[in-house]
């Protein structure tokens, strides 16, 4: 196999071996996204150069013991464009911070940098993480590894290309609404939203951030919880990061699920569901139970709910945190101007692409006098009402298990013009943010056309440990999350 192909465990062993160096893994990640960028454009940049000088930099204190290999230890990460590294341009995906270079790092990039691993770039992204196909980017669309006429998911459709094309190692993503999740599902690869509270936010790009969160994007669930670990913990400098220990993640990953209780939430297999999708999720529901999981059905009676009030909380929060992008302080400035107000408005209507604009219009609309109460006020009332429903079920089981989305991928400008249509896409994966609970998506089959279906397993505040134990019991008895793509060339079509 291809060493761009193996995950961080396997490669960290090989490394402690000595049977490779970082700069041969580094090289060969290189090697394949020269084969399949020109493709299907998972990154906004690549770090070539730096990602190389990192990987011998890296050789060279291993080879002189200065410093001790732990399991990100020259391991080439991709990195989402919406979380801030000190010196390399970070855009959001968007024309209005095309030239924006932030002076520091996110925390969770400076947690990263204590491991060594080689940073390889900037992976692409829906505009400010608003969406859920990654066709909303001023930087071009990415295609899905497993059809190239498919969209790969969003918003963190870059990073999830990249990890299931080989591009990248591994990956960091950011969760708002599903956009670790969903794309995760739409290109065979795991990803993981922790709980809210448990990854610092800071010098995360904000887009809503009562909802948002930064996890894991990665080939296998062993792999995701050495991430998880990397990034997680109370960080002083984001006062909505919660001071409790961080767990060893790794040691809650055992191979059966004796004890284990699921619940199936009856809402995530209504009307609307595809049957190839209900089929898989089914048949691994099966293979939970056979690794010694006792399953029963529940019901979360305000799953109906969730896409309205999402769309109603994220657009008012996105509105406020956006008001800064005004051509005074970051990026983008308009060129011609008659006077401040003109050039507010030139810079903000040049600046942002329409899905950012139909959100801006939303949120301030349900956040002005007169409609407040009617709709962002009754959207937190309705939000407590799904976190509810969540909070009583998991006083009987451990975890649920769902789909991700009610469709398989689908195709590239599809429903590009349909944002409603776009928005229900969020059914499945909305709910698990607006309750703040974690959920991680593991490849369980594939449609008769061979493209990627996801299985949700969602936990309870801060109970990562049951959400990775179910998951990685599953992906010891199956192989889903081992088949890589064949990735057409974009010139055979
Ligand atoms: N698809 C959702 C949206 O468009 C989720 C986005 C996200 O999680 N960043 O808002």
């Amino acid at each position: 196999m291809e060493l761009y192909h193996h995950t961080i465990r396997e490669l960290h062993q090989k490394l402690c071996d000595g049977e490779v160096s970082s700069r041969q893994i580094t090289e060969a990640v290189l090697a394949r996204i020269d084969e399949v960028e020109p493709t299907l454009h998972s990154y906004i940049r690549v770090m070539k150069e730096e990602a190389l000088d990192q990987a011998d930099h890296i050789d060279e204190q291993l080879g002189k013991g200065e410093i001790e290999p732990t399991y990100l230890t020259g391991i080439p990460l991709a990195i989402k464009d919406v979380i801030c590294i000190k010196g390399v341009p970070t855009t959001c995906g968007s024309k209005i911070l095309e030239h924006f270079v932030p002076p520091y790092d996110a925390t969770v990039i400076q947690k990263l940098k204590q491991q060594h691993p080689v940073l390889i770039g900037r992976t692409n992204m829906d505009e400010f993480a608003m969406g859920a196909s990654t066709e909303h980017s001023a930087y071009g669309i990415t295609r899905n590894p497993w059809d190239i006429e498919r969209v790969p998911g969003g918003s963190s459709g870059g990073s999830a290309a990249a990890v299931a094309a080989g591009e990248a190692i591994a990956a960091l993503g950011t969760d708002t609404g599903g956009s670790i999740r969903q794309p995760a599902a739409f290109c065979n690869i795991t990803g993981l939203k922790p709980t809210y509270g448990r990854v610092s936010r800071y010098g995360l790009v904000a887009f809503a951030s009562s909802l948002d969160q930064i996890g894991p994007m990665t080939k296998d669930v062993f792999d995701a919880a050495i991430l998880l670990q990397a990034i997680s913990g109370h960080d002083p400098k984001d006062s909505t990061s919660v001071n409790y220990s961080v767990p060893d993640y790794t040691q809650s990953l055992l191979p059966d699920l004796q004890g284990v209780k699921i619940g199936i939430p009856k809402e995530y297999f209504a009307e609307g569901l595809d049957p190839q999708i209900e089929r898989a999720v089914r048949n691994a529901i099966d293979v939970l139970e056979r690794l010694g999981a006792t399953c029963r059905e529940v019901s979360l009676p305000n799953t109906a709910y969730g896409v309205a009030t999402y769309y109603i909380i994220a657009p008012s929060e996105a509105s406020s945190n956006l008001a800064r992008y005004d051509g005074v302080k970051y990026g983008y400035r308009t060129a011609n101007y008659s006077d401040l107000m003109d050039m507010y408005t030139k810079t903000r209507s040049e600046g942002f692409g329409p899905e950012v604009i139909r959100r801006i219009m939303l949120g301030t609309y349900t956040l002005s006098s007169g409609y407040y109460d009617a709709y962002y006020l009754k959207a937190q009332k309705v939000r407590t009402l799904v976190r509810q429903d969540f909070e009583r079920v998991f006083q009987e089981v451990d975890v649920l298990a769902t789909p991700i989305t009610p469709t398989p991928p689908f195709k590239i400008g599809e429903f590009v013009d349909d944002p409603l249509t776009m928005y229900l896409i969020d059914v499945y994966t909305v709910p698990i943010n607006l309750a703040g609970l974690t959920g991680i998506s593991i490849p369980c089959g594939f449609t008769q056309d061979h493209l990627p279906i996801g299985l949700q397993i969602i936990g309870g505040h801060f109970q990562e440990e049951k959400v990775l134990r179910t998951a990685f019991a599953f992906q010891e008895q199956t192989n889903f999350h081992r088949q890589q793509p064949e990735i057409a060339r974009i010139d055979d079509k």
